[in-house]
């Protein structure tokens, strides 16, 4: 349903909460936020059914990073739960991701997943991606997640962290809008402008088939298949 993500020198945690309760307008059964950071390496996650002031209360003091992204779910496969909430990770808990829209041959995948020994932890058509990302022999994270939207069909507004990547976030979007939102040395990401606008004015829509990778200080946009496109910022104007 909902996605905030975030790259900079900040305290990723209070600003994606921030982001992810500008969204709630939306509608959402739970929620969820992984971070990571430079200096401590490796995906740190809270999870949460119920409302966005719920995951806060399960926030340890010490949740603290400068990289995360953040969801909130409104349930298409597997029940409203904190299991079923997003991010979804793997079982090194290296991949986390976070997913508007609804894979379409899931099912499909996810039994031949099953069959080659993967352990699904929850029931989204979402945990597919993960363990696709988290399996993928590709060199970069960028061509492990064009490998795997290559395999999938259905719609997806998704973004993805790896811990042996934590320099960058990585999003794709085919029938789920992602918007990027252009900072100084730090970038935004979300399904839904107004969970930017608080922070940045210069936004990039993300067309479907395209893909992004948002580093503290640079942003490139590219399609599945690896092209580069052009993205050139607009200022949107916005009532407060
Ligand atoms: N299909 C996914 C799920 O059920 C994502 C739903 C959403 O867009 O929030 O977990």
């Amino acid at each position: 349903c909902g996605i905030v993500g975030y790259i900079g020198k900040r305290d990723v945690a209070p600003l994606l909460l921030e982001g992810l309760q500008r969204l709630e307008y939306r509608g959402y059964d739970s929620a969820g936020i992984a971070i990571t950071s430079p200096k401590t390496p490796g995906l740190r996650t809270v999870k949460a059914k119920g409302r966005v002031r719920d995951l806060e209360a399960k926030v340890p003091a010490r949740f603290k990073g400068t990289t995360g992204i953040a969801h909130t779910r409104w349930a298409t496969h597997g029940a409203p739960s904190d299991v079923n909430a997003h991010p979804h990770l793997d079982a090194e808990g290296k991949v986390a991701v976070v997913h508007n829209g609804i894979i379409d041959n899931a099912a499909d995948l996810r039994r031949k997943l099953e069959a080659d020994g993967v352990e699904f932890l929850s029931e989204t058509d979402t945990e597919v991606l993960v363990h696709l990302i988290s399996r993928s022999q590709a060199a970069t994270l960028e061509e492990k997640v064009r490998e795997t939207v290559r395999l999938v069909e259905g719609t997806y507004g998704i973004a993805v962290l790896h811990a042996d990547f934590a320099d960058r976030i990585v999003v794709a979007r085919n029938g789920s809008p992602v918007v990027l939102g252009i900072g100084e040395k730090e970038m935004f990401v979300a399904s839904d402008i107004a969970a930017l606008v608080a922070h940045t004015r210069q936004i990039v829509t993300l067309d479907d088939g395209e893909m992004a990778t948002l580093k503290a200080d640079d942003f490139r946009t590219y399609t599945t298949e690896g092209t580069r496109t052009t993205s050139e910022p607009t200022t949107v104007e916005w009532e407060a």
